[in-house]
């Protein structure tokens, strides 16, 4: 699959991404013009028109070592300018760069972890223990009027600044749907609105255990 001339690479160096010169896109490379780095499988991409093949094309990411210089731009700068597919491509490999970057060790022996099953998960050589991504549901909610005009804030109580936040909630226990978006919100904000939409999902944010 890397090898097929219509596989589309991401380029990642921490949490920056290889972004169009005119920065309102991901530059998704093909394999000749990829660089070195730890390659993550992201999957077939099987939308209609997509690859060369009725199989639809592969799509990977590579983490390069080394800072970002100015061709990548990070979630904060294009996250909300980039479409659908783009967004879901980014929010998932700036996830697993950023969780790769702080569990190069094992959690139980300390030994260097190597990165197996293409790059989704890190094996210890030493005591042979599989460490993966926290994947227990998280979410982000912006809410916003019928026609995107406004959005409501929150502030936290005694923060002297009283930077304004998106109202954040979190199940531990439940698959995230747009339902328990709207049921937190409402706690939140007391927004009486329903309707929801999935932007892009990730990897949540890596802790060491
Ligand atoms: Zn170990």
């Amino acid at each position: 699959m890397w090898a097929s001339p219509d596989t589309q690479v991401a380029v990642v160096a921490k949490d920056k991404l290889v972004v169009t010169t005119d920065r309102t896109a991901l530059k998704l490379v093909p394999p000749t013009e990829a660089p070195d780095g730890i390659r993550i499988f992201l999957g077939i991409d099987r939308e209609a028109g997509a690859g060369q093949t009725a199989d639809g094309r592969a799509v990977f990411a590579v983490l390069v070592q080394g800072e970002p210089d100015d061709s990548y731009a990070g979630l904060r700068e294009i996250g909300g300018i980039l479409d659908d597919r783009e967004a879901g491509i980014a929010v998932n490999v700036v996830g697993l760069s950023n969780w790769h970057g702080v569990h190069t060790h094992c959690a139980n022996c300390g030994e260097h972890t190597v990165v197996v099953e293409a790059g989704h998960v890190r094996e210890c050589p030493a005591c042979g223990a599989h460490h993966f991504p926290r994947s227990d549901p998280a979410i982000i909610v912006l809410v916003t009027d019928d026609q995107d005009r406004h959005c409501s804030v929150a502030t936290r109580t005694g923060r002297p600044d009283a930077s304004p936040l998106s109202p954040a909630s979190w199940s531990p226990a439940n698959p995230w749907r747009p339902p328990y978006a709207a049921k937190s919100s409402r706690k939140v904000v007391s927004s009486s609105g329903t309707t929801c939409t999935t932007r892009a999902a990730s990897p949540g944010p890596s802790r060491r255990a």
